[in-house]
């Protein structure tokens, strides 16, 4: 069984004006096959999160820990981290041009195994995910992100969660301006990679919508760089009819 654990974690952002925090301590662990929703407002932090788990530059931390089965994963490179297991599709996926999706996936691919996948089953192994993905065989000649539609983007990430075999995937709002089957064929990638029961989701989003499509564990409510609440699905429907309003001003009032 694998393990995300995060334990006490603030990080600051760099801003133009200096550094400004964001995680005010955030613990949460994610073990093999569950699935966490990290559900709150905007600007509450859930992104800051994802990248701070990415290694990104802009994200300092200032205490606290994260581990993946016991390692220190803020001590790894962003290609450690990947190595280590963990998947992140980003709110905002970057376009590179000039690198066509076939590419890019046997890049990453090689990166994660540390040698290249065999030519002929990754052909098919690489056909049958886009495939699964709705997607025809001319974009994998596609520059990676290039011109994508919205729904193409998050096609694209379901895509490389069922070749990069990550053991965690964090989901930074994957589902946001998604039409309903771009968001069932998306639920479907995450339901397949979830079958397998040594790996586990953590889904960022903003919308309960979703969660009617995977099935969620574990529910937390993020506000003002915390987990404010924590339950199991009822929890997802709770918010759903109430909205955050109650958990932002318990937040406000704690401050
Ligand atoms: P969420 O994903 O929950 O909407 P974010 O993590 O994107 O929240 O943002 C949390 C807070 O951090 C917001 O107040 C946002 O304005 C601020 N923030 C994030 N990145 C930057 C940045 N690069 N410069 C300045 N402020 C930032
Ligand atoms: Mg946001
Ligand atoms: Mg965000």
């Amino acid at each position: 069984m694998a393990t995300l654990k995060i334990t006490d974690l603030h990080v600051d952002v760099e801003t133009e004006t200096g550094p400004k925090n964001i995680l005010k301590g955030v613990n949460l662990t994610i073990n093999s096959g569950e699935v966490h929703a990290i559900m709150g407002p905007n600007g509450s932090g859930k992104s800051t999160l994802a990248y701070t788990l990415a290694g990104h530059p802009k994200y300092t931390v200032t205490s606290g820990t994260v581990t993946l089965d016991g390692e220190d994963l803020l001590a790894m490179t962003v290609d450690q981290r990947a190595r280590a297991g963990l998947f992140l599709a980003m709110q905002y996926p970057v376009e590179i041009p000039g690198v066509s999706v076939a590419n890019f996936l046997r890049a990453a691919r090689t990166a994660v195994d540390g040698k290249a996948p065999k030519l002929r089953t990754w052909i098919k192994e690489v056909d049958a995910a886009l495939e699964r993905q709705d997607l025809d065989d001319d974009f994998a000649d596609r520059s990676v992100n290039e011109g994508f539609s919205g729904g193409e983007k998050k096609r694209h990430e379901m895509a490389q969660l069922e070749l990069l075999h990550p053991k965690f995937a964090v989901l930074d709002e994957t589902d946001s301006g998604l039409d309903i089957d771009a968001l069932k064929v998306v639920s479907t990638g995450v339901n397949h990679y979830l079958e397998d029961k040594t790996r586990g989701v953590m889904l960022i989003t903003h919308y309960t919508r979703i969660l009617r499509y995977i099935h969620a564990t574990q529910v937390h409510v993020f506000v003002d760089g915390r987990v404010a609440a924590t339950g199991g699905p009822e929890l997802g429907e709770q918010l759903e009819a109430e909205g955050y309003e109650k958990y932002v001003e318990a937040a406000k009032a704690n401050a």
